[in-house]
C-alpha cells in the first residue's frame, strides 16, 4: 500500500521539526516493506499568507482532500500579528478542521520513564502513565450561538456563551471512544457534569445508550468532570481513555499533558467521520505546541511531538501499528540513552539540538527495522 501524506510544516519551529519527520519517513520508505509513503508538501499559516495572501490555498486544500493523513507542524508568529483576523495564520488550521469535520481530538499523555522526574507529580504516580484523552472538537461551548457580549441599560455588560450538543454529536464521539478502547485496555471513562448541566444529562444518557447498543464489551465508567480533574492529579494511572466534551476536554487534556514533562513531547490527532465507502477517516496529526518564535531558527526545538504525531498517523490512518510501536520505542530509547533537547534537559545528561535528536531517533528506528 502506498499511503499519501500531505506535509504542512507551517511557520517557526514547524519547519524545523518537519524535516525530522521527513527523515523518519525516508527510513521507512527505504526499507522497501509492503507499505510506502508518497509525500506532498505545501504551505500553511504565515508562510502561505506571505506567498499567496491566504493561510491555506485551494490547491493545498485539494491535496489535503486526497491525502490519507495530513501532517501539520505549527503556525503563527508576531510577523503576522497585524494581518486581518479572517486571514490570520490559524485560519489555515481552522479551515482544515472545519472542512473535514475533524470532530474527534485524540491527545495522548504518555510519561516516558526517563522523563518521570520532569513531571510536577511524584515519579511513582506518573511513571509508565499512558492516558488518551478524547475531546469532542467541533461542538459545545466554543461554537454554540448566541455567543456575545451585550451592553445592558444599567451600564453593565452581559457575556453569553451557549453550550449545545445533539444526540448524534455525542453518539459519534462515544463510538470513537469505544472503538479506540477496544485497541487499548477496554475501558472508557466519560466525564461530564450531569449534576448541573442539561448538556451533561444528555451526554450521560446518550453515552449509556450508545455503549449498550454499540459496545457492551467495553467497560464504561461515568465520572463528574470536576472529580475527573481531581482524580487525574490524585491517581492518574486509574484512567486509560477519557472521552469528554470540547470545553472539559480542553482543560483535562492540558492537565494530563503536563504530567508528562514538556510541550515538546506531546502529539495529537484529529479525526473526522469514517467514509461510508472506504471506512477511512480524514485525519490531521500535529504536535500540541505552537511555532515557538522564541526559539525558532536556532535548531533548539524538540522534534519528538512531531515524530510521535507521525507515529499516531501510522496507527490510526495507515494501519501500521507495528511501525508506530517501533517509532515510540525508538523515542523512549533515545531518552533512556540520556539525549535531551533544551526543553527537557536535566543535569548530567547530553544536550542536543533538533537535528541531532531527529537523527538519533532515526538511527534507533533503522536499527529496529534492520
Ligand atoms: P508555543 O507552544 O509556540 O510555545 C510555548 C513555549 O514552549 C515556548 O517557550 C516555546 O519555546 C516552548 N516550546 C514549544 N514547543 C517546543 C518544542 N517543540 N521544543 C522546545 N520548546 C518548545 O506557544 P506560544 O508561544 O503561546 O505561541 C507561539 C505562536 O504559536 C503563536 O503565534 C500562537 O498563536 C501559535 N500557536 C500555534 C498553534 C498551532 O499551530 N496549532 C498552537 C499554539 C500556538
Amino acid at each position: 500500500t502506498t499511503h499519501k501524506l500531505l506535509l504542512l510544516p507551517g511557520d517557526g519551529i514547524g519547519v524545523e521539526i518537519s524535516r525530522e519527520v521527513e527523515r523518519v519517513i525516508a527510513i521507512l520508505n527505504g526499507k522497501g516493506g509492503p507499505n510506502s509513503f508518497e509525500v506532498e508538501r505545501d504551505l500553511v499559516g504565515g508562510a502561505a499568507i506571505d506567498a499567496h495572501g491566504v493561510a491555506i490555498t485551494e490547491e493545498a486544500m485539494a491535496k489535503a482532500k486526497t491525502a490519507d493523513a495530513i501532517l501539520f507542524g505549527a503556525v503563527g508568529g508576531s510577523k503576522w500579528d497585524d494581518v486581518p483576523y479572517e486571514i490570520r495564520p490559524e485560519a489555515g488550521l481552522l479551515r482544515l478542521r472545519k472542512d473535514f469535520d475533524l470532530f474527534a481530538n485524540l491527545r495522548p499523555a504518555i510519561c516516558y520513564p526517563a522523563l518521570a522526574d520532569a513531571s510536577s507529580l511524584k515519579r511513582s504516580l506518573v511513571e509508565g502513565l499512558d492516558i488518551l484523552i478524547l475531546r469532542e472538537l467541533t461542538g459545545g461551548t466554543y461554537f454554540g450561538e448566541p455567543k456575545e457580549i451585550v451592553a445592558l441599560e444599567n451600564g453593565q455588560k452581559r457575556g453569553v456563551d451557549t453550550t449545545i450538543y445533539t444526540t448524534s454529536e455525542i453518539e459519534r464521539i462515544v463510538k470513537v471512544a469505544c472503538d479506540l478502547a477496544r485497541k487499548r485496555s477496554g475501558k472508557v471513562h466519560m466525564a461530564a457534569k450531569w449534576n448541573v448541566m442539561k448538556t451533561g444529562v444528555l451526554w450521560r444518557d446518550v453515552t449509556v445508550a450508545t455503549h449498550k447498543d454499540h459496545a457492551p464489551d467495553i467497560e464504561l465508567e461515568l465520572i463528574v468532570a470536576d472529580n475527573c480533574a481531581m482524580q487525574l492529579i490524585r491517581n492518574p494511572k486509574q484512567f486509560d481513555l477519557i472521552v469528554t466534551d470540547n470545553l472539559f476536554g480542553d482543560i483535562l487534556s492540558d492537565e494530563a499533558a503536563m504530567m508528562t514533562g514538556s510541550l515538546g513531547m506531546l502529539p495529537s490527532a484529529s479525526l473526522g467521520a469514517a467514509d461510508p465507502q472506504t471506512g477511512r477517516s480524514k485525519a490531521l496529526y500535529e504536535p500540541v505546541h505552537g511555532s515557538a518564535p522564541d526559539i525558532s531558527g536556532q535548531g533548539l526545538a524538540n522534534p519528538i511531538a512531531m515524530i510521535a504525531s507521525f507515529a499516531m498517523a501510522l496507527r490510526y490512518s495507515c494501519n501500521m501499528a507495528a511501525e508506530a510501536d517501533v517509532i515510540e520505542t525508538a523515542i523512549a530509547k533515545v531518552l533512556d540513552n540520556g539525549l535531551r533537547t533544551a526543553d527537557i534537559m536535566q543535569n548530567g545528561l547530553t544536550k542536543v539540538g533538533t537535528e541531532e535528536m531527529g537523527k538519533a531517533i532515526a538511527a534507533e528506528i533503522e536499527t529496529a527495522l534492520a
